[in-house]
């Protein structure tokens, strides 16, 4: 039994709160045990202390510098921020994980196995947008102003090429578009280059790829990638596609790293269409759970409760409505329990 990690716990909203309960009884089934300090936050955070993202969370991450988070819904109207967005800022979570693993066989793709590691504080993502009035129309022109520094991406490719080769990954792609975006796409391009030269030539294998052609590639031949580094928007557009391989948002984990902190959460929204009928399923967040159990190192529980992910599909046949099963969050959650426990 390991016990007391500190770690964040925001349960979210929408499906939040219900994929977190699910993915606490796999942690608790697989005796691990995390000091969970709970926090609110998005909605949750607003209706309880009158901010999407409440001082005490940032608090709380700030001394725990591990957080396990369920979706946020940034409120429409009052001027609010993305809280995802804040959180990254605040905690300068620069490097965004996102793993595509096939778990069910037999879908429109077969072994997928791709990792997307997208930098997660520059680029045209950031929102520096404004209009200019012309002619009376005070909308007339938008202009968005996108940032990309040689330390940012410095600091994100070094982390995707130390992972990609701990991971013994054999290849990885640095997508770009720095035929057209020469500067802010090419301080990228040029920086992967010169990291691969000075560092990787004899540790993993490097290509380049122009973005709408990766976007082909990955759908005529994901075989060909291995994983994927690119800048903010590629990477955000990019790891929602190589999801939809691998059967959809409902098995996409992600994790958000820092030099002091990092944040765990499943890549798809509050799914408010859902919320409160017991049915989402919780796999990608119990994954990103599972990528938070490697991140403090208990490798062999994230193992275990990989495999007892994939005895519930396949063995079990146990699934949720999103992948044609009929299981509810509940019944999914008590399989996939028994298998943690059982094996
Ligand atoms: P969404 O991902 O919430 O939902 C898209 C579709 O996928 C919906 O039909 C939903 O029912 C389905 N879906 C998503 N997760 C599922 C699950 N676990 N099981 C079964 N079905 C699932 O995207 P959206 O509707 O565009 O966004 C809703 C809200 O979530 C918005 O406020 C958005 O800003 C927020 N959001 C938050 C995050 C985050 O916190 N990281 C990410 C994306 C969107």
């Amino acid at each position: 039994m390991t016990s007391g990690i500190p770690a964040t716990l925001i349960p979210g909203d929408g499906i939040g709160p219900e994929i977190v309960d699910a993915t606490l009884a796999a942690l608790d089934a697989l005796g691990v045990s995390f000091d969970w300090d709970v926090q609110q936050a998005g909605l949750a955070g607003l209706k309880s202390a009158g901010d999407p993202l409440p001082d005490a969370v940032l608090d709380s991450i700030r001394r725990t510098r591990l957080a396990l988070k369920g979706p946020l819904e940034t409120p429409s109207g009052g001027g609010y921020r993305s809280s995802n967005v804040r959180l990254r800022e605040a905690f300068k979570l620069y490097a965004n994980v996102r793993p595509a693993k096939t778990l069910i066989p037999g879908g429109r793709y077969d072994d997928i196995d791709l990792i997307v590691y997208r930098e997660n504080l520059e680029g045209l993502y950031m929102g520096y947008e404004h209009y200019i009035p012309l002619d009376g129309d005070p909308h007339a022109v938008a202009i968005a102003t996108g940032v990309n520094t040689r330390q940012g991406s410095r600091r994100l490719l070094e982390y995707a090429f130390a992972h990609a080769v701990a991971n013994g990954r054999k290849k990885i792609t640095v997508v770009h578009k720095a035929n057209i975006m020469k500067t802010l796409t090419g301080i990228f391009l040029n920086e992967a280059r010169d990291l691969y030269r000075e560092h990787y030539q004899d540790r993993i294998e490097m290509d380049e790829v122009i973005i709408d052609a990766c976007a082909m590639k990955l759908v005529i031949n994901p075989w060909q990638f291995d994983t994927l580094v690119t800048t903010n928007l590629f990477g955000d557009i990019l790891s929602d596609l190589v999801a939809g391989l691998v059967g959809g948002l409902g098995m996409a984990p992600g994790a958000n790293i820092g030099k002091d902190a990092a944040i765990f959460e499943a890549v798809h929204g509050s799914a408010p269409d859902i919320a409160g009928k017991g049915i989402a399923n919780p796999v990608a967040l119990i994954l990103a759970a599972a990528m938070m159990l490697d991140h403090v190192k208990l490798y062999e529980q994230a193992t275990r409760l990989r495999k007892a992910i994939d005895q519930t599909y396949n063995l079990d046949q146990v699934r949720t409505g999103d992948l044609g099963g009929t299981a509810n969050t509940k019944a999914f959650t008590q399989a996939l329990v028994a298998r943690i426990r059982n094996g």
